[in-house]
């Protein structure tokens, strides 16, 4: 028997089986054909052996089904002129998906995915579950590795098309390693362990992508593991710090409030800043806690502006959420007890949240809006015009403040459409009651034309980088402007 296949369709187990006649002198003859449906005897028969090598939620086959077949195709890789390919998929922030909507819910969205990988596999390929978000498949006749990322591009893309849920639609995201064996002395454990590296990679370089893997990404992954223990020893040892950065008002130069932002004094590698951790502690789950400690410790700083002005300065302070955060079912709590703790007014702390993030579930984020929105405190949406959020949406969720993404600021007085977007997003801002800021103002350039279109507050490099509290409060202090062409010390 030179190939054994089952193929299941809908409703239907088909046996696919082809031998090869082999003639005395060794020369293959002819190649002999059958499919049998099979059906009943699956049904019935077969029923212990399929749980045994079948996933019970999708009926896919289980990873020992995976690594059987993974063993047989590289067995045969040199029989071809094509190689072997084995892509790892996770999907993207599930646990989120589990956290908010249940595990049954959870389950149907999983049933779903594996049904839309199935429908855009190649003829031959297998796709395994591995267990949780993860899947794996294996593709045999693949040409290069373009040929290899085009197939892993397919299923991410299928991955990410809207899927309905009880209360509206989600939007998911996958990341896919990939790891390809061109010769019969590639291990099969090894494939594994390589395509769970890339992937790794590819989760943390954000999502939605590929990654194939290469030597090099070993290393990255040894990096990786130990930043993450690091990250732990960090949550413990109280290695966080938290930035300011001005919030400034453009019509009058005041400083109205000030952004965290979180920094981590890394006991050997210095200070980090947040891209190169926050997604590690997102993938993690320790941006909860990290968060948390985040919304606590300014709230406690906007006090004492407070306290320092003798209560005459209500300053605004903004604290960035992430997607892990929002769905934290304990969030609104924390939120509470860090305002009456601190003993501020609740208009006095401001949540920013990405458009993105709030785009992934935008029902559910409406809720959590509303719950926060609730408790008294400023709502923002962070990196605004990036996140692909539709009119009726924006409309819906109830939050104070657009900020205008930073790429859009510089391309002020650059580049037209850039122009245009700001323009646009600031109108539409305050045809719907909102207050606007633009991130990202270097130039005095960028801020008057900032100021020329009405925008309200302004935050950049141009006015100040984000500094340490006591910085911060020396300029609550000196009750600082920023006038034109006076640029802060
Ligand atoms: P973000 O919320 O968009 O924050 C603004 C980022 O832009 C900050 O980077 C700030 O330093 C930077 N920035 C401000 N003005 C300028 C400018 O004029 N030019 C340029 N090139 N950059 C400017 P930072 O502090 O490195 O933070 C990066 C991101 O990390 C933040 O982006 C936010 O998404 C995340 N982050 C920071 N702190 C926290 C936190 O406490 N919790 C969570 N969940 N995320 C955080
Ligand atoms: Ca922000
Ligand atoms: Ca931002």
């Amino acid at each position: 028997v030179c190939f054994e296949d089952r193929l299941t369709t809908p409703g239907r187990v088909i046996e696919l089986c082809v031998d090869a006649v082999v003639g005395r002198d060794g020369v293959v003859q002819q190649f002999v054909g059958s499919a049998r449906d099979v059906t009943n005897a699956a049904a019935v028969g077969d029923e212990l052996e399929f749980a045994r090598t079948h996933d019970a939620l999708t009926g896919l086959p289980n990873r020992t089904t995976l690594q059987q077949r993974l063993s047989n195709a590289i067995h045969h890789i040199d029989d071809f002129d094509s190689s072997v390919a084995l892509i790892m998929i996770d999907v993207d922030e599930f646990s989120v998906v589990n956290d908010s909507l249940g595990h049954s819910a959870g389950d149907e969205i999983l049933v779903t995915l594996a049904r839309r990988i199935e429908r855009v596999l190649r003829f031959g390929d297998v796709v395994a579950r591995l267990g949780g978000d993860e899947f794996a498949i294996v593709c045999n006749d693949i040409d290069g590795i373009e040929d290899a990322r085009r197939a892993a591009r397919r299923i991410i893309e299928t991955i990410a098309e809207p899927i309905d849920v009880e209360h509206g639609q989600l939007n998911l995201k996958g990341s896919a390693g990939v790891a390809i064996a061109s010769g019969s002395d590639d291990g099969s454990e090894r494939l594994l362990r390589d395509a769970d590296v890339a992937l790794t990679i590819a989760k943390a370089n954000g999502r939605h992508r590929v990654e194939v893997f290469d030597l090099s990404m070993r290393t990255q992954a040894v990096e990786r593991l130990d930043l993450e223990q690091d990250l732990h020893r960090a949550v413990r040892d109280d290695e966080f710090e938290v930035f300011y950065q001005p919030l400034i008002r453009l019509a009058d130069a005041e400083v109205g409030g000030f952004e965290a932002l979180i920094r981590w004094h890394h006991p050997k590698r210095g200070l980090i800043n947040p891209v190169d951790f926050i997604p590690l502690a997102e993938a993690t789950g320790l941006i909860v806690e990290i968060g948390n400690w985040v919304i606590v410790q300014a709230c406690e700083q906007v006090a004492r502006w407070k306290h320092q002005s003798g209560g005459a300065r209500s300053l605004v302070v903004s604290v960035n959420l992430s997607a892990r955060q929002l769905a934290d079912p304990d969030l609104v709590g924390t939120v509470a007890g860090a305002v009456a703790q601190a003993g501020i007014s609740p208009n006095s702390l401001e949540l920013e949240i990405t458009e993105s993030v709030l785009m992934n579930d935008p029902v559910l984020a409406t809720t959590i809006l509303h719950a926060l929105r609730a408790l008294g405190v400023r709502l923002a949406i962070d990196d605004f015009g990036t996140g692909h959020s539709s009119l009726g949406y924006l409309k819906q969720f109830p939050v104070d403040t657009l900020k205008v993404d930073r790429s859009f600021v510089q391309g002020l007085g650059l580049d037209r459409d850039d122009e245009a977007i700001v323009k646009a997003v600031i109108s539409m801002g305050h045809a719907l009651g909102l207050s606007v800021t633009a991130e990202g103002i270097e130039t005095v350039a960028q801020r008057d034309a900032l100021e020329a279109l009405g925008c309200d507050t302004g935050q950049g490099f141009y006015f100040a980088k984000p500094q340490t509290a006591g910085v911060a409060s020396a300029l609550v202090g000196r009750h600082l402007r920023w006038e034109r062409h006076l640029k802060a010390a």
